[in-house]
């Protein structure tokens, strides 16, 4: 639904207020409450509070700062126009109780969601007494608003120009001398609000503060918004915004203080049955085209001899000069030449052993054959009948481990078919030559609701699409993709390609809804009221593993979800107004040793690092990135440290972090599982001097899914427990990808879509005949 602007109203030299279209928002909102807009298609996600909505007339209206970025950008859009992005409401709304006096302190546009709480609790029968500071008079935000309502509305302004000459803080103290409160608010500057916070400590007033001004996704996947809430790190935008003011570690946020004044700083026809579609096996099918006579002619062209004596064409790659200027992908693929030529090393082995290897068993020898005799069109179309993003698997794949690890040449001690990049190959030129797939049957079924956009709830989209189904997919952020949009960097995976791929899917007559959050927009219980019969999570496992030693809290110091996402999706390496503020670092030490930290370290290497270093705690032989990626990564000089983990971080005496102290380790033996754990090094410490430090240690999945479903059963590191078929403990609810598994890999993820997609197909058709009797 369009978010249309109604109003963008100046408020102040600084602030406007902007009233926004939003009914499923104004709807579901709160005070405490916040969306994330995203002026334009250039602009970084700018986390707003709620500070007032209308139900009935559909609208919200947040208060924002004009200066600097988004801010700057949203302040030039026009009434009628309408917003790139907004998604909400996000966050915890606090809670309205009948406290008896409360007490609400609020300052610049942070303050602004005051206005909303304030009607709640005089709605719920408190007495309010608001306390609103500001510079000078002009900048006392929605003054006559409050004004407007019955509450006691106290001033203070720094120049003296209106209210109480002098601070907040000061006019806190002197309030608080007089008058009872038994509930406090803050909504302000964060240094505010923890000088109020430990003034309020002798008058023994409860409260909270909200802490929206630290948020950047608001999804929890980035970790930007961490803070150290009673001895645990929280995210703010899942626990919170608002805590209580005496278990947020204030002082651990001091780091945070600066930093948020950043942006001043600067497939093939399936007819739909009742039961589950018939599938041939792919092993038989492909046993089957093998006998065909083309095949066969190709086969007796060349002996087997002579076809593993040809050398293996690598992909060629661009010079590493050049590749560290810019973010282009690493290697422009084969040519057809090229392809045709490793395309012919395929023996077409009777019982192929690669396609043992993937997880959604193309059927490899089909499709490389198909290369060989230069039929491109079917070769793509082959490969898009198992999976719905071939072209993103042929980049993105641990090849080495899955189809290639299997290919018959590793016994012969030969290096595999490329397998990666032929799959790569002819599905790039079926974009380019714009070829289209059969549709499917218009046959009209059950309206079905896939939560997240990553490949898991792509794959099960575009599956349950080619039978007929009404499938809308519902993605929290601006953009669909998941973590192949959000964390995997151009170089390795243009984004434009994944758009090409992800159209494809909508040609299918996937519906894509962006910027709405499932359990926060709408909840479950809405979706079904809407008619959507079954529902498809894989919303991922975004949610940071932080390390909870000292110093994370400094600047400088980000999880990889922040880092990448603000580079992949924010754009952060143009430079250019509106590109998301990101410490660029002349020192980068990346802490960890999959696909994700390789590709922090690569891009901070584009991003201008001197020095990059990768600190990881086993060797190298454990490493679970791609090989490749490690490869490429020692090419663009990513130093690596093995054997080492972090134990704190340093930072300087303005709150930016210097470098890491380290431990070294060793391997143990193996224990039950086979294992070697790393273990101490007695006395085995060293310094690692760095500005910027990201921290790729893995992910989990977030709860907001797990609290907006109950009864939805939940297992270790908050992982949803399915069945066999991906069914979880909720009827009509399936679950996969890394929601289910953890941080895994693409193929899995899609592997657990197709899944998924017969499972749900199985349960409606089930439902169907049930109904009908
Ligand atoms: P995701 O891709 O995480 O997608 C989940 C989506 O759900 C997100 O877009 C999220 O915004 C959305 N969402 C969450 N909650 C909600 C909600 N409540 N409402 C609506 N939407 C919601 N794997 C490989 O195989 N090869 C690689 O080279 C590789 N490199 C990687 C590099 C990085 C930096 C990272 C982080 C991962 C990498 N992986 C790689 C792992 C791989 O990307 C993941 O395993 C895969 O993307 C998981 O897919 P998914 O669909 O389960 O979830």
């Amino acid at each position: 639904m369009p978010s249309v602007i109604l109003a963008n109203t100046p408020l102040s030299l600084h602030h406007n207020l902007l009233r926004i279209h939003a009914p499923r928002i104004a709807r579901r909102g709160g005070a405490g409450q916040f969306v994330i807009v995203i002026p334009d298609e250039s602009s970084e996600r700018l986390p707003l509070a709620i500070c007032d909505l209308s139900p009935e007339e559909g609208w919200i209206e947040t208060v924002y700062r004009k200066q600097g970025g988004p801010g700057a950008q949203l302040a030039e859009r026009q009434r009628g126009e309408e917003l790139y992005s907004l998604t909400g409401p996000l966050g915890n709304p606090i809670s309205k109780e009948r406290w008896g006096h409360a007490l609400l302190v609020g300052r610049e546009a942070e303050g602004s969601l005051l206005y909303l709480l304030a009607k709640e609790l005089l709605k719920e029968g408190n007495r309010v007494s608001l306390l609103l500071s500001a510079p000078k008079r002009e900048e006392l935000l929605l003054a006559d608003r409050f004004q407007s309502l019955p509450l006691q509305l106290l001033t203070a302004t720094d120049d003296g120009s209106a209210g109480f000459p002098g601070t907040g803080e000061a006019l806190f103290e002197k309030v608080c001398a007089g008058e009872s409160f038994q509930r406090l608010f803050l909504s302000g500057p964060l240094e505010m609000m923890r000088r109020i916070a430990h003034k309020s400590a002798p008058y023994e007033i409860p409260g909270e503060a909200s802490l929206h001004v630290l948020m950047l996704d608001g999804t929890g996947m980035c970790g930007s918004c961490r803070v150290r809430v009673e001895d645990r790190l929280c995210l703010a935008c899942l626990e919170g915004p608002s805590f209580d003011i005496r278990k947020i570690d204030w002082e651990s946020l001091a780091p945070r203080m600066q930093a948020q004044d950043l942006w001043q700083l600067s497939p093939p026809l399936v007819k739909p049955s009742q039961d589950v579609p018939a599938q041939e096996d792919s092993f038989d099918k492909n046993r089957r085209e093998r006998e065909e006579p083309w095949r066969k002619a190709l086969r007796a062209k060349h002996s087997a001899k002579e076809r593993t004596s040809r050398p293996k064409i690598s992909l060629p790659l661009r010079p590493v000069e050049e590749r560290l200027k810019d973010f282009s992908e690493v290697s422009p693929g084969y040519s057809s030449q090229e392809a045709l030529l490793e395309a012919s090393r395929c023996l077409d082995c009777p019982t192929p052993s690669c396609m043992g290897g993937c997880p959604v068993e193309i059927r490899i020898p089909t499709f490389i054959k198909n290369i060989e005799r230069g039929d491109f069109k079917n070769a793509a179309s082959v490969l898009r009948e198992n999976n719905v993003l071939p072209g993103v698997c042929g980049r993105v794949c641990p090849q080495e481990e899955l189809c290639e690890g299997h290919c018959i040449y590793n016994r012969l001690g030969l290096p595999p078919v490329s397998i990666g990049a032929l799959q790569r190959f002819a599905i790039d030129y079926a974009l380019q030559e714009g070829w289209c797939f059969p549709l499917p049957l218009p046959t009209p079924r059950e309206r079905i609701a896939v939560i997240g956009s990553g490949p898991a709830s792509l794959s099960a989209a575009g599956e349950l699409s080619r039978w007929g189904y009404s499938v809308t997919v519902f993605e929290s952020l601006h953009l669909p993709g998941g973590v192949l949009m959000t964390g995997i960097p151009e170089f390795r995976l243009p984004k434009e390609r994944l758009l090409a791929e992800i159209k494809e899917i909508k040609r299918l007559g996937v519906e894509i809804q962006t910027d709405f959050v499932v359990g926060k927009t709408a909840t479950f219980e809405e979706l079904k009221e809407e008619g959507y019969q079954a529902f498809f999570i894989g919303a991922g496992a975004p949610k940071p593993v932080l390390l909870n030693i000292e110093g994370e809290m400094l600047n400088g110091v980000y999880s990889a979800g922040e880092y990448l996402t603000r580079v992949n999706l924010m754009k952060a390496y143009l430079a250019r107004e509106g590109a998301s503020p990101l410490v660029r670092g002349r020192k980068v030490a990346v802490i960890g040793g999959g696909n994700t930290a390789i590709d922090c370290a690569r891009t901070a290497r584009r991003l201008g690092a001197k020095g990059v270093v990768l600190v990881y705690r086993r060797t190298e032989r454990e490493m679970p990135a791609r090989k490749d990626e490690i490869s490429y990564a020692r090419q663009e000089g990513v130093e690596m440290t093995f054997l080492t983990r972090p134990l704190c971080f340093l930072g300087d005496s303005h709150g930016w972090v210097v470098g890491m102290e380290c431990q070294a380790t060793r391997l143990s033996e193996p224990d039950a599982s086979g294992r070697r754990r790393p273990v101490d090094v007695p006395g085995g410490t060293s310094r690692i001097e760095a500005d910027v430090i990201v921290n790729a240690l893995g992910t989990l999945p977030t709860p907001i899914l797990s609290s907006a479903l109950p009864g939805l059963s939940i297992g270790p590191e908050g992982r949803i427990e399915v069945t066999e078929e991906l069914a979880t403990s909720v009827p009509g609810v399936f679950a996969g990808g890394d929601a289910v598994r953890g941080g895994a890999t693409v193929i899995l993820a899609i592997k657990d879509g197709r899944t998924a997609a017969r499972s749900i197909h199985r349960y409606l058709s089930l439902h169907r005949s049930r109904s009908s009797r």
